[in-house]
This record gives structure tokens, C-alpha cells and sequence, in this order.
């Protein structure tokens, strides 16, 4: 164990993009640190839900079921909407669902519950003030409860959020546009207020509103041509009650609010999601508006992204330049989020003038073709790195979830990838797959099954079959047969470094 630093990685910030990491990171045994200003978790619901890939993402882990130990069972639905029009995720037989009305906060309490068992050390009321990094490593100046502190560690990532401190320190650059307009939010108690889940259409803008729970909704207004102000403080209930009045005519100024919020439509992306030692993940590298409540979503799939290569290198076993596979990958990702928010916006907050736009979209989204690229988009099934060479209709795509007979007993393919491992599935029973693995045996389980269901929404890529894959720890597929067992033997070595015995020749 490297002893010379206080952790081998240092995360900032505990939302849920910090949390996430934090949790892949303590899988693979690495030494972690995650610093959060805040005294004690956050009560700001946000967002509302998750979509199916984030969904993929907690079940690969064996995540899903702590929801019921919380006493929060997941309302599923395969309903999406892009801007307002309404998408069907059963365009993809076999996907998850995406989890609605719940807030934020629920799912941060479920990954706090997780990274704790896993032995993470989590420091509330600890601020980031400084940051120099060495080349070697990574320092921090640290204000805390007894003070200011320096910490050392081979790497740090920033998951602070979208005033991101660690980016403005290291010197990333943020470019984007500022908001264009202002929406204000309220958490409010005892109304009754009529659901609009998608929002609803009025002369003066946009109102939106979905029951929480125990008497609480949540309600958005975006007033048309309402321009941004700098707020230093959270605007008045009576400003967000007295705008849903203009809107929709109704009072709601009696209920109790819990939470009151403005946000906006600024647009940024960092250009760079690593410099040297330091790295950027979830809010901290791109912020948009929350059209489609992709923010957090898109969050825990960087960490899910990171989480393992960044292991992977911390622990000597790949070359630091597998971590420039998280920028490739993901900012990608980020640029095409920017422009999804930014198409749902004007479709969704536009007056008038954009209702042609939403009739002839309305349309196209009847075929088939056009509902299944959006409602790829918005569910996060449409991710597909560039992984290496091939074109197997599976390679770089999540591999489908299935029901799996083999050795011991039934399990599933997301069942086997609880470990955040590397997984060869040898769906054949080709012996050659297991030798040709072997020399990553410690880093890359080899196990023979049978299907023993349908498979997943990945299998809709071209009705894709397949005997073998070789599947990344975030269930991205990086071999398919019939690729051939060289390439196979490049995947490996591109995915999980250099073999600790000879590869077979
Ligand atoms: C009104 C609203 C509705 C939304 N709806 C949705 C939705 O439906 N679906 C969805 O996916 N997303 C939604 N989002 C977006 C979502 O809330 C964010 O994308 C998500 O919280 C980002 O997670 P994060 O972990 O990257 O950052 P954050 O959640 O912002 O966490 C950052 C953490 O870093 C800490 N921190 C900051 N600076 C420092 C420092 N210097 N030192 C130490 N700690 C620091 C903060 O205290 C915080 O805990 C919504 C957002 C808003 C505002």
C-alpha cells in the first residue's frame, strides 16, 4: 500500500456523482478521501428520478434493491418525453424502466449507505481552498471543522458540483453561454395541486408540477421572457407562488414550503475533463438545463466511467493514458447532452412561435425509426464508445442484460459484473477463451453459461448475436466473437493493461 500520500484519490464533493466514484473506486480497494463542504447531507430534493441507463448502472452493482431497505420503492415507468413530446421506452424490449418521483436526495441516501459498508472515508464540513498538482501527486488545502489542513493524493477529481472549486483551480477551461432566462422551483406542502409531469403549455409559459409524497409537490414555472437575475439568496415562496398564480390562475400562496429555488439555462462544458492529475466529473464538467432531468444521470455515468480505469491506473495495472479514454468517452457524451438540453429547451419553453416545430416533430416521432433515436438519447441506452477495431453491432454498447444457466446455478449478466470487474461471457463453451484470458486472471473473470431468457435492449443493435464477449467493468462491451482471438487478446491488454503472465501466442 502507497503510504506516502494521505489517499491514493482525493474526490470533492459528496453529491452523487462524488458518491458514485467513491463507490467504484472502494470496489477495486483503492484509498479514498471524499471531502464535501456541507456539514451534513444535502435536503434539496432535484432531481426526480432516473433513467434507464442509470438504472442499468445500479442494478450492475446490485443497487437497486436498497431502495426497498430505505423504505423508498421505485415507481417505474417506461414513459419519457423529449421536450415535451412523449416517448415510449418499450421501443427497446427488454431495457430497464426509468425510476420517477424521487427525489434526489433518496438516491444520494442510498449511495451514502453503499460507499459507507464499502469503508469509504467521507469528511463533512471540509471545503477545498487550494490545489497544487506536482506531477507526482495531487495537494489540497483543506478548511475544516479544526481548521485548515493540506492533503496529498496520487489523484483528485473534482465532483463538485457546477461552481465547481477544483476546475477554476486547476485551470480548466468552462466555455458556454450564460442563462437566457430564469425558472423558479418550490417543494410545497398541502395544495393539491393538479400533476402536469411533463409540464403544460400556457399563454405565459411553462407550468409544471408532480406529487412527492406525503402531501408535498413539486412545482416549476417559467414565465416567457422572464431574464435572469443575480441572486445571491433563493427567491420568496411568495415570488414562486405569485408567478404560478399568473400562470395557471390557481393560489397556492397557503401551502408550506420546504424548498424554494431559481436555476436557469446556462450551457457550459469543460474542454478538457483531465489535466494531469486532476479530473472532472458530473456537474463539475457540464452544466445545462435540467430538460429531461439528465443532469444526475449523466453524473453517475462518469463516475461509472472513471470509477474503474481510474483504479485500474492508481493500482499500477494500466498506463495513465487509459485515463484520456475517460475524456474521449465522456466528453463526447457531454457535448451531445448540450445539445439534447439545449433542442429540449426551446422546444419545451418556446412560445408560440414554436408550436409548428412541435406539430412536425410530433409527427416524425410516429416512426419508429425517429421515436427510437430520441428515446435512445433521453434514456442513455444510445451510448456507444469507440472501444477498438471491429464492427460488431455490440462493441462499445452496454452488453444486454440476460438470465444466465451455467456451473452455479442461474445468475444474470449484470449479476456477474457485481464486483466491478472485467467479465469474458462464454456463451459456447470455447476453451480457448479461458487460456487466452488467463494471463488477466486477476483482473478479468472467465465464465461459461448458457442464456437462459431473452436478452436485453442491446441486442436490438442489429438483432445482434453473439458466442462470447469480453465486457468492461461498467458493462460496455470491448469484444464480441467472432472476433478473433487476437483481438481478443488486444482488447484485453487495451482494457485491463499489460498481462501478468505471457498471453498465449
Ligand atoms: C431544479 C433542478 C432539477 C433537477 N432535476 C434533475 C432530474 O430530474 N434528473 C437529473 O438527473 N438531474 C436533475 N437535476 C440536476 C442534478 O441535481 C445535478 O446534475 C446533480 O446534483 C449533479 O450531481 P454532482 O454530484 O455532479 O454535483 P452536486 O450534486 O452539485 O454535488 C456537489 C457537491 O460538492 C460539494 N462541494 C462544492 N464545492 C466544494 C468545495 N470547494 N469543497 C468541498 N465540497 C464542495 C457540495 O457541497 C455538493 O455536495 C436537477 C437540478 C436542479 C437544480
Amino acid at each position: 500500500m502507497d503510504t506516502a500520500y494521505d489517499a491514493e484519490v482525493i474526490v470533492v464533493g459528496a453529491g452523487p456523482t462524488g458518491l458514485m466514484l467513491a463507490g467504484e473506486l472502494r470496489l477495486a480497494g483503492v484509498r479514498v478521501v471524499v471531502l464535501d463542504r456541507l456539514p451534513g447531507p444535502t435536503t434539496e430534493s432535484r432531481g426526480l428520478g432516473f433513467t434507464p441507463r442509470t438504472m442499468e448502472v445500479f442494478a450492475q452493482r446490485g443497487l437497486v434493491d436498497r431502495f426497498d431497505a430505505l423504505d423508498t420503492p421505485l415507481q417505474t415507468t417506461t414513459r419519457g418525453h423529449f421536450g415535451g413530446l412523449p416517448l415510449d421506452f418499450g421501443v427497446f424490449p427488454g431495457a430497464h424502466p426509468a425510476v420517477v418521483n424521487l427525489p434526489q436526495v433518496h438516491t444520494e441516501t442510498m449511495l451514502r449507505g453503499w460507499v459507507a459498508e464499502l469503508g469509504c472515508d467521507l469528511r463533512r464540513g471540509h471545503t477545498v481552498v487550494g490545489l497544487s498538482d506536482t506531477g507526482e501527486g495531487v495537494r489540497v488545502r483543506v478548511e475544516g471543522p479544526d481548521g485548515a489542513a493540506e492533503l496529498s493524493a496520487r489523484y483528485l477529481v473534482g465532483c463538485d458540483g457546477g461552481r465547481s472549486t477544483v476546475r477554476a483551480l486547476a485551470g480548466f477551461e468552462f466555455p458556454g453561454t450564460p442563462a437566457t432566462l430564469e425558472l423558479f422551483l418550490a417543494d410545497v406542502r398541502g395544495c393539491e395541486i393538479r400533476p402536469r409531469f411533463i409540464g403544460e403549455w400556457l399563454p405565459g409559459g411553462v407550468a409544471m408540477a408532480a406529487p412527492l409524497g406525503d402531501g408535498v409537490d413539486r412545482v416549476v414555472v417559467c414565465e416567457r421572457d422572464t431574464p435572469p437575475r443575480r441572486r445571491t439568496e433563493p427567491p420568496e415562496f411568495s415570488e414562486v407562488a405569485a408567478g404560478w398564480q399568473r400562470l395557471t390562475g390557481e393560489d397556492i400562496s397557503h401551502g408550506e414550503p420546504l424548498w424554494v429555488s431559481a436555476f436557469g439555462d446556462a450551457t457550459r462544458l469543460a474542454t478538457q475533463y483531465r489535466r494531469g492529475r486532476v479530473l472532472l466529473a458530473g456537474d463539475a464538467a457540464h452544466v445545462h438545463l435540467p430538460a429531461g432531468g439528465l443532469g444526475m444521470n449523466t453524473g453517475i455515468q462518469d463516475a461509472f466511467n472513471l470509477g474503474w480505469k481510474l483504479a485500474a491506473v492508481v493500482r499500477g495495472r494500466a498506463p495513465g493514458t487509459l485515463l484520456d479514454t475517460y475524456h474521449d468517452e465522456r466528453h463526447a457524451v457531454g457535448r451531445r447532452l448540450l445539445n439534447n438540453t439545449r433542442a429540449q429547451g426551446l422546444l419545451f419553453l418556446g412560445g408560440t412561435e414554436m408550436q409548428p416545430l412541435r406539430d412536425v416533430l410530433g409527427e416524425l416521432t410516429g416512426h419508429e425509426v425517429v421515436h427510437r433515436h430520441l428515446a435512445g438519447m433521453v434514456s442513455g441506452l444510445e451510448v456507444r464508445y469507440p472501444v477498438g477495431p471491429g464492427d460488431h453491432p455490440l462493441l462499445g454498447r452496454c452488453v444486454p442484460d440476460m438470465e444466465l444457466a451455467g456451473e452455479a446455478g442461474t445468475t444474470t449478466v449484470f449479476g456477474l459484473l457485481h464486483g466491478a470487474r472485467g467479465l469474458l461471457l462464454d456463451l459456447d463453451g470455447d476453451d480457448r477463451l479461458r487460456r487466452r484470458a488467463q494471463p488477466w486472471a486477476d483482473r478479468v473473470d472467465v465464465v461459461s453459461a448458457r442464456p437462459a431468457g431473452p436478452a436485453g435492449p442491446a441486442s436490438d443493435a442489429g438483432a445482434a448475436r453473439t458466442d462470447a464477449v469480453l465486457v468492461r467493468p461498467d458493462g460496455h462491451v470491448a469484444w464480441a466473437s467472432p472476433g478473433s482471438q487476437e483481438e481478443l487478446t488486444d482488447a484485453l491488454a487495451r482494457w485491463f493493461g499489460a498481462p501478468a503472465l505471457s498471453p498465449v501466442g
